[in-house]
């Protein structure tokens, strides 16, 4: 998971623990800035958990339990850290980042799949570049040239076609790339 603290802070920052908060615990007002409900971490009949509008906080009198609203919805939902603030994400309607990854595994493929990518386009240039060169004299000058030239094209948008696939499809990568 790669979800980064900025965008936990500006999530953070868009997201109102009072509403987020209200989804599980019936709020009242109870000062300019606080909310106060019965709290969920504990059994209460009088209400001594509060809601901070302004700070972005809750804090339970009865039990203790404080923190914000990340916080909150991991400790109510059983859920860890990131997704907490992809939960949280999906209540307010903030799309996640796209280079966003589910696991270390995840992204660790997602990087292995972009240098893949980059080792493959750049060997597709560096052939069309050498047709180019009078090196390539030969090769241009063959009947074949069109064919060669569209199998080119053809490798190098199947390429750039393996960029929509997962990392399971690109079997290049057991093949030695030279440039
Ligand atoms: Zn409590």
């Amino acid at each position: 998971m790669t979800l980064s603290a900025d965008f936990a802070q500006n999530l953070k920052m868009q997201a109102d623990i009072v509403r987020v908060v209200g989804d599980y615990v019936s709020l009242k007002k109870s000062g300019a800035q606080n909310y106060s409900g019965l709290c969920p971490f504990h059994k209460e009949k009088t209400p001594s958990f509060s809601v901070h509008a302004t700070k972005q906080f809750y804090y339970c009198f009865g039990c203790g339990e404080k923190g914000d609203v990340f916080k909150f919805i991991q400790k109510i939902e059983n859920i860890t850290f990131p997704e907490a603030v992809r939960a949280v994400a999906q209540k307010i309607g903030v799309a996640l980042p796209k280079a966003t990854f589910s696991s270390e595994a995840e992204a660790k493929d997602a990087r292995r799949r972009t240098a893949l990518l980059e080792i493959h386009e750049r060997a597709c240039g560096f052939f069309q570049e050498c047709l180019r060169r009078p090196e390539g004299a030969r090769a241009r000058s063959e009947e074949h040239t069109s064919e060669l030239q569209s199998r080119f094209d053809l490798v190098c948008r199947l390429l750039l076609e393996k960029k929509k696939n997962t990392p399971k499809e690109i079997t290049l990568e057991k093949k030695n790339v030279r440039i």
